[in-house]
């Protein structure tokens, strides 16, 4: 019997048969409980199981963040859809379809109160020949703004440990160990005394 010589097809179907496929991850729910937020295969990449609001955020704000995340949700959902969901993205780069788009988006954040968010439009960009061309804000800036416009509202400076303002309201022990230790030694040599004077 002579052995067929092995080819790269062979050595294909037994790596396909060795290894089962395992369906890729692309996005998961941010680990923090309740967070209505995905965590994207690039943040995943880096390492992260938070979604980009909580992330360096103090654990024991976690609830706090999250709720407040709910009260957005569907802000933050046009923004994740202002990036990804081609369908849409297209309509909004349409040249027909734009004007209406905007027009569109601009009634909605104005309905909800926060007309702020609208679709920004005649940015001059560029100048050719002395003259001045506009362009409108695009849809990855434009969720990238709600995005930004969220965290304001939901994270608070102090949320991040040891910023500036998670030290304000610490107790000076809290955060300077020699303070803690010195006043550990006060304690101590005010116990002995104690002691000394109980004695006599
Ligand atoms: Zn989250």
């Amino acid at each position: 019997m002579t052995a067929r010589k092995r080819t790269n097809l062979d050595f294909q179907e037994e790596q396909q048969q060795q290894e089962p496929a395992k369906p890729k991850i692309f996005e998961q729910p941010c680990k923090a409980h309740g967070c209505p937020c995905m965590v994207w295969c690039g943040q995943l990449a880096q390492g992260l199981n938070v979604c980009e609001f909580h992330e360096g955020i103090e654990g024991k704000y976690f609830p706090e963040v999250t709720a407040s995340l709910l009260q957005y949700k569907d802000l933050i959902e046009l923004a994740e859809n202002l990036q990804r969901d081609w369908k849409l993205i297209d309509d909004y780069n349409s040249t027909i379809k734009h004007p209406h788009v905007v027009q569109t988006l601009t009634d909605y954040f104005c309905s909800i109160g926060i007309p702020d968010l609208s679709p920004q439009t005649n940015i001059p960009s560029c100048q050719v020949d002395g003259k001045t061309y506009y362009r409108d804000e695009s849809a990855y800036d434009l969720a990238n703004r709600i995005k930004k416009w969220v965290k304001n509202h939901v994270i608070k400076a102090e949320m991040y440990p040891n910023s500036e303002e998670s030290q304000k309201n610490k107790k000076i022990e809290e955060i300077s160990p020699m303070t803690a230790y010195i006043n550990q030694l006060k304690q101590r040599s005010i116990q002995r005394q104690r002691d000394v004077e109980d004695y006599f």
